[in-house]
């Protein structure tokens, strides 16, 4: 248990570190300036980033367009309350959103992270059936190998094997897992369990397409389709968590496209901003805002976060889709997910990889055994490249923008450590 470096005394004293062993983690390297999809640190080392910061930064770091919507909101109004005070950046931002998003997703609630969009959309959910006079309907149908945030109610719906729910399992609400249905047979199972528990089951959650943090697991667009259909028969709200899939991460604007499915409530966060502020969102279908929709006071929805619909946030998320709506980001989205596939396919079938996945913007090699991820991290950063692997994955889900020379980059960084051929 000794510490294998000394951490900086700033770690040591002040900063507690996210899902960090303060004790002997490495100390964190000190970032002083990004751009593009360089990462420039206190050393002078420049790295090309591999992940776009947890999946946010979709056009790059800095992007002038968003920086100058930011610095005009900054001057005009950083911040106002949002119980009974609105803002232009609220009002057109939820109305791009609900003309972007599919089908019927037209009302739009604001909050600050996944989490807390996950939090809502549960909540949502629950309150929907008490509005509807139903009692005993607490608890969500969740699949396996998910990952929907750190707060309460968002881990409750984790994968319940996964080390944050078996450590605070006791505190959680139960709730009920299944497999995803990729197989007749699973889908078999899902129906079979709806049907056991439906008195009890306010909503159905899932990641479309990708469990990300999970493990980077993909399934077909028709698995997805198999959950809609589920849900519906069962008389049950889908919850579509595309905190990480949101804003062509799978290669169209949002993963639910790609099934032809229209969830019933809808989360977005991460790459809302183009990673620049803190926002999210949880959209529900009119129907589900309907059930909302009284003259009793004590059916509104109950939440209202301080900082709900940050104008400078607003304007950042409206600056993005700007740029979304301006610059070929799917096309760039479909592009990188090619380069991905002819770099890390010859991985498969080397020695110690057990996967080759690839969606969209997204490639992961799964290993064998799980790796020493600390001389994985390391060796990862002789290549001049940040990339995080986890668990038993390494993977990019670079900025959309990036150009070939620092993809290939990243792919040779990941192939090269992969290989142990670098030494
Ligand atoms: C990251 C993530 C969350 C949690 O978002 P935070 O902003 O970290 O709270 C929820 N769901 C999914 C699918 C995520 O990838």
């Amino acid at each position: 248990m000794t510490p294998t470096t000394t951490p900086a005394p700033s770690s040591r004293n002040h900063l507690w570190r996210p899902y960090t062993q303060m004790k002997t983690a490495a100390p964190p390297l000190e970032a002083v300036a990004t751009q593009g999809t360089r990462i420039r640190l206190a050393d002078g080392r420049e790295l090309v980033d591999g992940i776009a910061s947890w999946w946010t930064a979709v056009h790059g770091y800095n992007h002038p367009h968003i920086a100058t919507a930011v610095a005009a909101q900054l001057a005009a109004m950083p911040h106002v309350m949002f119980g009974g005070l609105t803002h232009a950046p609220a009002e057109r931002l939820a109305a791009r959103l609900a003309a972007l998003l599919p089908g019927d997703l037209d009302h739009v609630f604001f909050s600050d992270s996944g989490s807390v969009a996950v939090e809502v959309a549960l909540k949502m959910a629950a309150q929907l059936w008490l509005n509807r006079g139903v009692a005993g309907r607490t608890r969500v149908l969740a699949f396996r190998g998910g990952y929907h945030g750190d707060t309460m109610g968002a881990m409750s719906v984790c994968d319940p094997e996964e080390g944050m729910h078996r450590r605070f399992g006791a505190w959680l609400p139960a709730q009920v897992f299944c497999d995803l249905p990729g197989t007749r047979a699973e889908a078999d199972a899902l129906d079979e369990t709806l049907r056991a528990h439906r008195d009890g089951l306010a909503a159905v959650i899932v990641e479309p397409l990708v469990q990300g943090a999970g493990g980077m697991r993909m399934h077909p667009p028709e698995t997805l389709a198999t959950v809609a259909r589920l849900s519906r028969a069962h008389g049950l709200p889908l919850i579509a968590d595309e905190v990480f899939t949101g804003f062509g991460r799978t290669g169209t604007l949002f993963a639910c496209e790609q099934a032809g499915v229209t969830p019933d409530i809808l989360c977005l966060s991460k790459a809302l901003t183009g990673g620049t502020m803190t926002l999210a969102a949880t959209v529900a279908r009119t129907e589900v805002f309907e059930g909302f929709w009284s003259d009793d006071p004590a059916a509104a929805l109950m939440h209202g976060p301080t900082f709900m619909a940050n104008p400078l946030a607003c304007a950042a998320a409206e600056a993005s889709l700007d740029l979304f709506a301006r610059e070929p980001r799917l096309d760039q989205a479909r592009a990188i997910g090619r380069r991905l596939a002819a770099g890390l396919e010859p991985l498969r079938g080397a020695l110690g990889v057990a996967d080759v996945r690839v969606l969209g913007a997204i490639g992961a090699v799964q290993f064998a055994r799980a790796p020493d991820l600390a001389a994985l991290k390391a060796r990862l950063l002789d290549h001049g490249v940040w990339v995080r692997p986890f668990g038993d994955i390494v993977y990019l889900t670079p900025a959309l923008t990036i150009e070939a020379a620092d993809l290939d980059r990243l792919i040779g960084a990941v192939a090269g450590v992969v290989a142990g051929q670098d030494g």
